[in-house]
């Protein structure tokens, strides 16, 4: 059995996996079905990319577990051509499965050894989300309003350039939303925060997860 092979069959098990766990949409199911995550991670781990796992990839830093991926995606729910800011590129696998959802991808990272890699692994791979180096809870706003920003580290707060950065509601559209883990350094509560005006809100707060902390720079 050639590896890729073996890697194709370990990546349709983790799939029937994360149905099993709830992940209910298939267009979610079937991106993460085409994105290679053992690419994503150092060869000493390769052998374990299917595993429904957080793995390090450096720095202190992980790839988020599959399983958070496709909830995030889920609650995320990118359209086609929709514009998605990505905070915390990290190994660059959330951003990789937002290009396969057909989004307009910006990821920003603050760490600069992730950043290179990562940057130049997503080209390589032929995604072409838009990669830079910074703090990401400043947002980006050269190219705000988003659609939608994905938070893939543990917040404290909700940081308020991000709200600042959703679209409007407009034309009977509904505004932006943001997908945001918020709480303590042990675990946070998954936040689906939605624009519905220009200071006015809508929160649901989901089940609990443990990412690595969202590290804003003084
Ligand atoms: N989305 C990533 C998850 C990586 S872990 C993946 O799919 O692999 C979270 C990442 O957020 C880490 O790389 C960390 O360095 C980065 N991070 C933490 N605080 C940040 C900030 N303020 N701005 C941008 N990136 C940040």
């Amino acid at each position: 059995m050639t590896k890729n092979w073996m890697y194709q069959r370990r990546r349709s098990a983790l799939i029937d996996d994360l149905r099993e766990k709830g992940i209910s949409e298939e267009r979610i199911l079937e991106a993460m079905g085409r994105v290679a995550r053992h690419k994503f991670m150092e060869d000493a781990l390769m052998s374990r990319a299917y595993e429904d796992e957080a793995l390090p990839i450096g720095l202190k830093q992980t790839i988020s577990q599959p399983f958070t991926v496709a909830y995030q995606s889920m609650l995320l729910n990118p359209e086609p051509d929709e514009k998605i800011l990505e905070i915390g590129t990290g190994s660059g696998y959330q951003a990789a499965v937002l290009c396969e959802l057909g989004a307009r991808v910006f990821t920003i990272e603050r760490l600069g050894p992730l950043f290179d890699r990562t940057a130049v692994l997503l080209k390589t791979l032929g995604y072409r989300a838009v990669t830079r180096l910074g703090d990401g809870t400043r947002g980006w706003e050269s190219v705000a309003p988003f659609d939608g920003i994905i938070v893939t580290a543990g917040a404290t707060d909700v940081p308020k350039k991000l709200l600042d950065q959703l679209k409007l509601p407009s034309d009977g559209r509904p505004g932006g939303r943001l997908i945001i883990p918020v709480g303590g350094s042990e675990s946070q509560k998954m936040l689906r925060i939605r624009r519905t005006g220009k200071e006015t809100f809508e929160t649901e707060e989901l089940d609990g997860f443990r990412f690595v902390p969202l590290v804003a720079d003084s």
